[in-house]
């Protein structure tokens, strides 16, 4: 059985690892199988581990909200639905309320209307987004359809979450998106762009799709000051060597941080953070030696 049996690559796992790793095993390790209905949901400590580490700031579940509420609206225009925008309000709010009701307990009625507001203002605008505008009129894109981002890519034992959103083609060019509700720029960093790459990894993969690399563009769509932007480039083979090389440093790292907690995952062998922010974010942060610590520190 390979080491990496189990272990899971998103950008979002690799985000966490290297803010915290103790976090990290914490939630995706202690935590495993402990989501509702989940293998282990019935082990306290394990449904523990994994409710606290799922705990998000109320701007990310509006952000998560949007981006189901973006799928639903794909999804419509794919198979030729009506989509009312009066129902996508409604089922954005109430996907915002049951989130932070199902993390918080209870929804500050006026904190609520806040993030409603600035979720529906990213939904409503993606009718006008780059791209996205051009599906429903049948203009320059021949066919589209959108995906799970959650269809793994097996890899040497290793789940690697890699599909994008959405995938059209255009001519002899196959366009793969991946949209985001919140970006920091335009242009994606230089790990951002890599993690991009693994896009074409994902297509090589697929039946039906070419295997000529310069065949797809990778488009990254995000959200920032209150319009999408968007990023797009030519895949190459230069490109998903080096996606693929920062895959496998990362996988690497993944699977070290389980080895370093030891056979009986023992979180105090691993190490913590050092920003108070993100232990001030963190679900674990009471029962944490490690920010116990930090936060006890405050100069
Ligand atoms: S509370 Fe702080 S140190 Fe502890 S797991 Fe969370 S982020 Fe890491």
């Amino acid at each position: 059985m390979s080491r990496r049996n189990g272990i899971v690559w998103s950008p979002s796992r690799v985000k966490t690892l290297n803010e915290c790793p103790r976090r990290y095993v914490h939630h995706h390790v202690v935590g495993r199988g402990g989501w509702p209905e989940g293998p282990r949901q019935d082990d306290p400590e394990v449904a523990l581990a994994w409710r606290l580490g799922s705990r998000r700031p109320h701007s990310d579940l509006m952000m998560r909200a949007v981006s189901e509420g973006i799928r639903d609206r794909l999804w419509a225009g794919h198979q030729d639905e009506a989509w009312s925008e009066g129902a996508a309000e409604a089922m954005l709010r109430s996907r915002i309320d049951e989130s932070i009701r199902t993390q918080d307990g209870c929804v500050d009625a006026l904190e609520l209307d806040s993030l409603v507001e600035d979720g529906w203002e990213r939904l409503r605008a993606i009718e006008r987004a780059p791209l996205i505008s051009l599906l429903d009129k049948g203009e320059r894109i021949d066919e589209w359809m959108p995906l799970d981002r959650l269809d793994p890519l097996r890899h040497d034992g290793a789940r690697l979450y890699a599909a994008p959103d959405l995938l059209a083609r255009s001519g002899n060019t196959w366009h793969l998106v991946r949209i985001s509700a919140q970006i920091g720029r335009r242009q994606p960093t230089e790990p951002q762009r890599l993690e991009l790459g693994m896009l074409l990894a994902w297509a090589l993969k697929q039946p039906g799709l070419p295997r000529e690399h310069v065949r797809f563009v990778i488009h990254r769509l995000g959200w920032r000051g209150h319009r999408w932007l968007s990023w797009r480039q030519r895949c190459s083979e230069t490109w998903l060597r080096e996606s693929r090389t920062l895959v496998e440093h990362d996988l690497h790292a993944l699977s070290q941080a389980r080895w370093k907690a030891g056979p009986f995952t023992e979180l105090e062998l691993l190490p913590t953070t050092d920003q108070r922010r993100i232990c001030r974010g963190c679900g674990y942060r009471e029962i944490c030696s490690g920010a116990a610590h930090l936060l006890a520190n405050r100069a």
